[in-house]
């Protein structure tokens, strides 16, 4: 079988990028009066509408344009097929046979109302001729679980801004509850859970649940979570429509993350096992024929360590700071988001250091770690985090006990091309969100591929990647899914926990007495206040075993062999990952579509071909 789909073929997709502008562009009336402002302000406010994607959505002002966003680009896109239809001299009625629209969240959402509005409003479809082709075109991916990233949006807003399609959700939603009705009479409280119209305080558009009923088919993006989508989020539509619900783990594309990112790791691939990898990445299986090879395991641990210097270069550019690339490289580098913990990483961290200031640290693997992430303008306790790990770095780095044994680094600005830079260089992988909470995760896949191990939770595609890779092979730490929720019904009481870890007590205090803010004891209090008092994300529950687990990280980093042994079977194990077999199971599962047919050989003679 032919499995190089997408990369140096004999086809090309379209990317369509769509932008707001006037048609008049100057208003010579306005202009005339004296109205300079006015003259412009029509150009000027439809340009807005595609400047800046979705600013914070916190202001009325910014969610009411976030709402017009939506409904534009979809509003293009979904006008463009319908275009490329009627261009073609195709019916109307065979758009499922040439679109699949695949919903990337629910931020488009509002496609089930737009393509209804196509069909009706302009192409003059009658209702269920027209619900027939919306269900059979659009499919849902949902990202989250978390209950505030579910959209919602007022019946206030909806309606000033886009009456026609709340006129056309209630219709959608009366029918739709018509038929739970029959299948489960009397039951008013399944009712309540299903509609789209949400009834809690003000009403509101569940955009979640319109792109399920609208959609032929709705996945989430690891195994864990299309588990908890069809279990916790929405069990009531997987019984209504247990056949709508699949998974489709994600991917990432070994182009960018291995073949560009780390020219040193392909060129070890391409002359070991060829070039076929970059098509076809399940042949890093080959590599397990180097397993018990000492020199090819000195060979791997000296690549490492040539593109670990790479990295030093920047973070030495960057920072000022030289850090030595022999040191162990710990990497936690994604949005900084309380769920992802950074903060449980932080007071690891400061544990660290306690012990090689109190001379406790025989057996600690000397360490750079390194942080790097963004945080949303209006999430202050994100923002918060981010200024504990740069009080962390300044005072871990300034103080000569920590010379060659601990490096703290946060990389500002962080994004895909320093991402390219940062993966590749990694030897420990930082996947530490609390159970249930992380959809997939990206990053962690990115990571293993090149070669760096992995301490994590059982959250997201960490399970996947644990399974591909062993156990063994992999550094398992804190409370599953379940472990999480059993400790929520217990009622849960972190500040109770605190005495009975006196490492973590201790590191607590130092934060509190300012030790990494100049002395300043306010700064940080909202934090500690927060973990100590409510903790919703359960960091200190999990703290104890995230230290022994640590602490095994750093035994294993003491036999070099056996950790670059490790590290070869991570990347020879994560061929899985690749977005090629992502994409290829939602063109089989989910759009039913077949590869185009290839007239070029392909694979074999590999990167000349046309
Ligand atoms: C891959 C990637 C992410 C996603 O990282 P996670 O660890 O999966 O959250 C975020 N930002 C950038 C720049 C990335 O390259």
């Amino acid at each position: 079988m032919c499995r190089c789909w997408g990369y140096r073929v004999n086809t090309c997709d379209r990317l369509r990028l769509w932008k707001a502008e006037a048609s008049e562009s100057f208003d010579f009336y306005a202009f005339n009066i004296g109205d300079y402002y006015g003259a412009v302000e029509e150009k000027v406010g439809s340009e807005n509408l595609t400047k800046v994607l979705y600013p914070n959505d916190g202001t009325g002002e910014g969610r009411r344009l976030r709402l017009k966003q939506q409904h534009f680009f979809v509003s293009c896109s979904l006008q463009d097929m319908v275009r490329s239809l009627d261009a073609r001299q195709l019916p109307i009625s065979e758009f499922p046979d040439h679109w699949a629209v695949q919903l990337n969240d629910t931020h488009p959402s509002i496609a089930v109302a737009e393509l209804m509005r196509l069909l009706i409003d302009e192409k003059q479809l009658g209702w269920d001729q027209a619900w027939d082709i919306t269900t059979r075109s659009l499919s849902y991916t949902n990202h989250t679980l978390l209950p505030e990233a579910l959209e919602k949006w007022g019946l206030d807003l909806f309606s000033s801004l886009l009456p026609r399609h709340l006129e056309l959700i209630f219709e959608i939603n009366r029918r739709f509850l018509q038929t739970v009705r029959m299948k489960y009479p009397g039951n008013e409280q399944i009712l309540r859970r299903v509609s789209i119209i949400s009834e809690d305080g003000e009403k509101a558009v569940r955009m979640a649940n319109l792109a399920t009923v609208g959609s032929h088919h709705v996945n989430g993006v690891a195994a864990l979570h299309s588990e908890l989508v069809r279990t916790e989020l929405f069990p009531d539509y997987a019984a209504i429509w247990p056949e709508k619900f699949l998974n489709v783990t994600n991917g990432v594309t070994p182009r960018r993350w291995i073949a560009l990112a780390n020219p040193l790791l392909r060129n070890l691939l391409d002359e070991t096992i060829s070039a076929d990898w970059v098509r076809d990445l399940d042949l890093l299986k080959e590599l397990e024929r180097f397993q018990h090879d000492s020199a090819f395991l000195e060979r791997w641990g000296q690549m490492k360590l040539a593109v670990k210097r790479r990295l030093t270069n920047y973070v030495h550019q960057a920072t000022g700071l030289l850090v030595d690339p022999a040191t162990m490289f710990d990497v936690q580098v994604k949005r900084i988001h309380e769920y992802k913990r950074q903060h449980l990483n932080a007071l690891q961290v400061i544990v660290q250091y306690l012990r090689i200031k109190h001379g406790l640290d025989e057996g600690q693997a000397p360490r750079t770690v390194i942080f790097g992430g963004k945080a949303a303008p209006g999430y202050y306790m994100a923002k918060l985090i981010i200024r504990l790990l740069n009080g962390i770095a300044d005072t871990v780095n300034a103080d000569p006990d920590m010379d060659g044994r601990l490096r703290v680094i946060f990389l500002a600005d962080y994004n895909v091309k320093l991402g390219e830079r940062v993966y590749p260089a990694s030897d420990l992988s930082e996947q530490i969100s609390t159970a249930g909470l992380e959809a997939s995760g990206t990053g962690n896949m990115k990571f293993a591929m090149n070669g760096a191990l992995t301490i994590g939770t059982l959250d997201g595609a960490n399970v996947e990647i644990r399974e591909q890779v062993g156990e063994e092979n992999f550094f398992l730490f804190g409370r599953t899914t379940d472990g999480i929720e059993e400790l929520r019904q217990q009622g849960y009481r972190p500040w109770e926990w605190v005495s009975g870890m006196p490492e973590l007590a201790e590191a607590l205090r130092l934060i509190e007495q300012g030790h990494f803010s100049n002395g300043d004891t306010e700064l940080f209090k909202p934090l500690v206040e927060n973990l100590t008092g409510r903790d919703p994300f359960y960091v200190l529950a999990d703290f104890t075993d995230y230290l022994r687990a640590q602490d095994a990280v750093s035994a294993a980093w003491a036999d070099r062999e056996h950790w670059n042994r490790m590290s070869l079977l991570n990347s020879a194990r994560t061929g899985f990952f690749s977005s090629d077999r992502s994409i290829r199971e939602y063109a089989e599962r989910i759009w039913k579509v077949k590869p185009f047919p290839i007239t070029i050989s392909c694979a074999i003679e590999g990167v000349e071909s046309p």
